[in-house]
C-alpha cells in the first residue's frame, strides 16, 4: 500500500491517497503509475466508502509533465486513468492546496466533489505553452460552468482563487485551518448525507452558454490577444464540441486536437523558451558543491533610472538596500521616484498600503559611502562613463567588506577594466538590469575572465531572489542582447532613409510578432540616448556614413521622442500614442538626399528580413565566440529582454523553424544588393548550413570537444 510517491491508507472506511512527487507535485509517469495501482487497490478493498485525494508539501497537482510533450502522445494514459477515478462506486472528493493548474486542475474535475484550502489558485495556462487543456478539461470543466466560461479562463490563463472557482461552480467549498482535517470531515458529512459518487461526466453543457455570438466574441477576443497564433482559437473549436458531442466522443476529439495543437511550430517554441528559462542558471563548468556567498544586505550606487529601480527589485526580495548618489537634490529625486512607483502598484492593485510602508521601510538614501561597508552585494548604476565607474570602484574596494559582490549595470563598458579599478576583480561582475529595472524579468549576467565561481553561483542566484531570469554572459562590447541589437536597429534606421516610414517598419515588425516596434523604441527610449552611445562608440563602428543617421538627423532637429513630444513620431502631451509626422518624414528624407539612398520600396518580407536576419546571424557570432553558454541563452535574452515572440521560440529557434538556410541565402541575397560591409554570414551559421547540421549537434560536438580536451 505504499509506495514512495503515492501511497494510500484506511481511516474510518476512507481511503486517503497522499501524493508527495516534490518540488510541485506534477503528473509525471510515476504520479499516474502510482494512482492507477492506488485506485485498482482501493477499488478491491472491502470496507471503503470513500476517497480523499491530496498532496503533500507546497501544491496540489501543479500540472502536467510538460517534457513529455516532445514524447509519444500521453493523453490516452490520463483519459484512462481519470475515467478509473471518475467512474469509482464511491465518492471521490479532491482535495487542494497551492497552485493548481492545467492537468492538476483537470484531474480535480474527474473527481466528484472538491474542496481546497483558502488561498489556493487555479489556472488553465496552456495556451502559454501554444496548447490547450488536453486532459478532459475541454469536456468536464464546461460541463461544470458552462463553455463560455470556460473559454475565458483558458483564453485568460490567469489564475482565479477559491472565492472565484466557488462561484462559477468547479469548487464546492473552501477550507480553512488543516486541509486533511477538514477535508476528511468534509467526506464523513457526505456519507452520513449518503451521497454519493457525482460525475462530472453524467453532467450537459449548459446550451446557452454556447451561443455563436458567445464563439464570434471569443473568436475576436482569440485573434487579439494572442496575433499569429492558433492554440486560443483552436481551444474555441474544442470547447464548442462540449455541447454537441457526447462525453467520450468529446474526450476523443480533444485527444486528436491536442495532438495537432503539440505539434505545432508556435507550441514547440513556446515550450522551448519555457524550458530555455529553466536550464539558464546551469553553468557548465561550476562546480556542483559551489555554494553561493549568503545575501542579507544590497547597495545601490546611483539613485538615477536604474538604481531606483534596482533597489526596488532589492526591497521587493525583502533585501534592505542602501542607495547612494552625490547630492540631496539627486538622492531625493531617485526617492520620490521610488515612492512613485510604488504608489502606483497600490493604485493599480498589486500591493497593498501596508506592503508599500513595509518596503519602503527597507530602502534608505545615503551620501556617504561608509553606509555600504556592511553590504552583501552593492551593484554600480551611475551614469555610462569608464572613469567615473572606476572611481567608484576604487572606493568600493576600499570600503566593501571582505567576500561583498561588486556589480556593475553597464551597458556598454568593459567591466574588466572596470575590475582593474580594484584589488579584488574576482569579486567584480556585471549585472545588466533592463529598463525598468523593476518590471524587466531579465538580467544578463556579465562575468570577465577573473570573475570567481563563487560570484557567479551567487549572482545567478540572487537573480532568482529578484525574480528576475540571469542569463550568463561574457565580456563584449552591447555583450549578448544589446550586441544584436545593432545590426537590427541599424537597418530599420536605413530602411527610413530608403523612403519606408516608421509606421510601416514598425507596424510590419510588430505584425510579425515583436512587442514594439524599434523605431518606437527609441522614441519611449530618447533618441539622445541612441546617439550619445553611437558617438561615444564611434570608432567601433564600420566605415558606413549612413550609420545611425536616421536617429542623428532627428537628433540634430531636436526631436528626441516621447520627452519632446517629437522623434519618428508625433506624440500629444501627456499621451503615448503615435502619430504619423510628415514633417519626420521630409526631414529624413531630405538627410537621405544628402548622403545619396536611393528611395526604395519596401515588402513586409524584406522589412522582416532585413531586421531579423542580422540579429540571427551576430547570435551565431556570439554563440561561437562563447559569449553565451547556449543558444537557449540567447533565445531567452531576446524573448524576454527585447520583446521578441516567445511563439517564435527566440532568434536562434526561429532561424532553425525557418531553416538556416534560408536565413543563410537571405544574408548573401541582401550581401548583393548592399554590400558585405553589414551582410557577410557568420563564419558558424555558413558553417552549419554547409555541413547540414543543426545548433544542437554543434553544441554537442563542442561538450564532447571540451570534455575531452579536460
Ligand atoms: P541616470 O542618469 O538616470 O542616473 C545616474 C545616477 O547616477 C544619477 O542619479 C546621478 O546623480 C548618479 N551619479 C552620478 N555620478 C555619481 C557618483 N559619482 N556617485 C554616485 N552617484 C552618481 O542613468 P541611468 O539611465 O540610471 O543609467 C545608469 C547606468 O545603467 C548606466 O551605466 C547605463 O548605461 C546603465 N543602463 C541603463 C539603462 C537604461 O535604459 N537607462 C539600461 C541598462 C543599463
Amino acid at each position: 500500500m505504499t509506495d514512495l510517491i503515492v501511497r494510500w491508507e484506511q481511516s474510518d472506511g476512507v481511503a486517503v491517497i497522499t501524493v508527495a512527487n516534490p518540488p510541485v507535485n506534477t503528473i509525471t509517469a510515476a504520479v499516474r503509475a502510482g494512482l492507477f495501482s492506488a485506485i485498482s487497490q482501493i477499488r478491491e478493498q472491502a470496507g471503503v466508502r470513500a476517497v480523499l485525494l491530496l498532496c503533500e508539501g507546497s501544491t496540489f497537482f501543479s500540472g502536467a509533465d510538460i517534457s513529455e510533450f516532445a514524447g509519444p502522445p500521453k493523453e490516452a494514459e490520463y483519459r484512462d486513468l481519470f475515467r478509473q477515478i471518475e467512474q469509482l462506486s464511491i465518492p471521490v472528493v479532491m482535495a487542494m492546496h497551492g497552485t493548481v493548474m492545467g492537468g492538476g486542475l483537470e484531474l480535480s474535475l474527474a473527481g466528484h466533489y472538491r474542496v481546497a484550502s483558502v488561498g489556493t489558485r487555479f489556472a488553465l495556462p496552456e495556451v502559454t505553452l501554444g496548447v490547450f487543456p488536453g486532459a478532459g478539461g475541454t469536456q468536464r470543466m464546461p460541463r461544470l460552468i458552462g463553455a463560455e466560461r470556460t473559454l475565458e479562463f483558458i483564453l485568460s490563463a490567469r489564475p482565479v482563487d477559491t472565492s472565484t472557482a466557488c462561484q462559477w461552480g468547479f469548487l464546492d467549498e473552501e477550507l480553512s485551518g488543516d486541509l486533511k482535517q477538514g477535508a476528511l470531515q468534509y467526506v464523513k458529512a457526505l456519507l452520513s448525507r449518503g451521497q454519493g459518487p457525482r460525475r462530472t461526466c453524467d453532467r450537459r453543457v449548459d446550451p446557452t452558454s454556447v451561443t455563436p455570438t458567445a464563439i464570434e466574441r471569443l473568436k475576436e477576443q482569440a485573434r487579439r490577444q494572442y496575433p499569429n497564433r492558433h492554440a486560443a482559437l483552436h481551444a474555441i473549436e474544442v470547447v464548442a464540441q462540449s455541447a454537441t458531442l457526447d462525453f467520450e466522443a468529446g474526450l476523443i476529439y480533444e485527444t486528436e486536437q491536442a495532438n495537432v495543437a503539440k505539434a505545432t511550430d508556435e507550441s514547440r517554441a513556446l515550450v522551448h523558451v519555457f524550458f530555455a528559462e529553466r536550464e539558464t542558471r546551469r553553468v557548465p563548468g561550476l562546480p556542483k558543491d559551489l555554494i553561493a556567498r549568503p545575501v542579507g544586505v544590497a547597495a545601490v550606487v546611483g539613485a538615477g533610472t536604474m538604481g531606483g529601480g534596482i533597489a526596488i527589485c532589492f526591497a521587493n526580495a525583502n533585501i534592505p538596500v542602501t542607495l547612494l548618489d552625490t547630492s540631496t537634490t539627486a538622492l531625493d529625486r531617485g526617492l520620490a521616484a521610488i515612492t512613485k512607483t510604488y504608489d502606483s502598484m497600490v493604485k493599480r492593485g498589486r500591493i497593498t498600503e501596508i506592503e508599500k510602508a513595509a518596503r519602503l521601510a527597507l530602502i534608505k538614501g545615503t551620501l556617504d559611502y561608509a553606509d555600504l561597508s556592511s553590504a552583501d552585494v552593492i551593484v554600480e548604476a551611475v551614469f555610462e562613463s569608464l572613469e567615473l565607474k572606476q572611481k567608484i570602484f576604487e572606493t568600493l574596494d576600499r570600503i566593501a567588506k571582505p567576500g561583498a559582490v561588486l556589480a556593475t549595470n553597464t551597458s556598454t563598458l568593459d567591466i574588466a577594466k572596470i575590475s582593474a579599478a580594484t584589488k579584488r576583480p574576482s569579486d567584480v561582475i556585471g549585472m545588466h538590469f533592463f529598463s525598468p529595472a523593476n518590471v524587466m524579468p531579465l538580467l544578463e549576467v556579465v562575468r570577465t575572465d577573473e570573475t570567481s565561481g563563487s560570484v557567479i553561483r551567487t549572482t545567478l542566484d540572487l537573480a532568482k531572489r529578484l525574480r528576475k531570469t540571469p542569463v550568463l554572459a561574457r565580456v563584449c562590447y552591447g555583450f549578448i542582447g544589446n550586441r544584436m541589437m545593432e545590426g537590427y536597429a541599424r537597418e530599420a534606421q536605413r530602411m527610413v532613409l530608403e523612403g519606408a516610414s516608421p509606421r510601416q517598419v514598425d507596424s510590419t515588425l510588430e505584425d510579425w510578432g515583436m512587442a514594439m516596434g524599434i523605431l518606437a523604441v527609441f522614441d519611449m527610449a530618447g533618441i539622445d540616448v541612441g546617439v550619445t552611445v553611437h558617438q561615444a562608440n564611434a570608432d567601433r563602428y564600420p566605415a558606413d556614413p549612413t550609420y545611425y543617421q536616421a536617429d542623428m538627423a532627428l537628433y540634430a532637429a531636436g526631436r528626441l521622442g516621447q520627452k519632446t513630444g517629437k522623434g519618428y513620431y508625433r506624440y500629444l502631451p501627456g499621451d503615448r500614442t503615435r502619430h504619423d509626422d510628415p514633417e519626420a518624414i521630409t526631414l529624413l528624407r531630405a538627410a537621405a538626399v544628402r548622403m545619396a539612398i536611393q528611395p526604395l520600396e519596401h515588402s513586409v518580407t524584406e522589412i522582416v528580413e532585413r531586421c531579423v536576419y542580422p540579429l540571427i546571424n551576430e547570435a551565431f557570432r556570439i554563440l561561437e565566440e562563447g559569449i553565451a553558454l547556449r543558444a537557449s541563452d540567447i533565445d531567452v535574452v531576446w524573448a524576454l529582454g527585447y520583446g521578441f515572440p516567445r511563439y517564435r521560440g527566440g532568434p536562434l529557434f526561429y532561424a532553425e523553424s525557418i531553416g538556416l538556410k534560408q536565413v543563410y541565402e537571405g544574408v548573401l541575397k541582401y550581401r548583393e544588393r548592399f554590400g558585405a560591409m553589414h551582410w557577410t554570414p557568420a563564419p558558424l551559421l555558413e558553417k552549419l548550413v554547409k555541413e547540414g547540421r543543426s545548433i544542437a549537434q554543434w553544441e554537442q560536438e563542442r561538450a564532447g570537444g571540451a570534455k575531452e580536451a579536460r
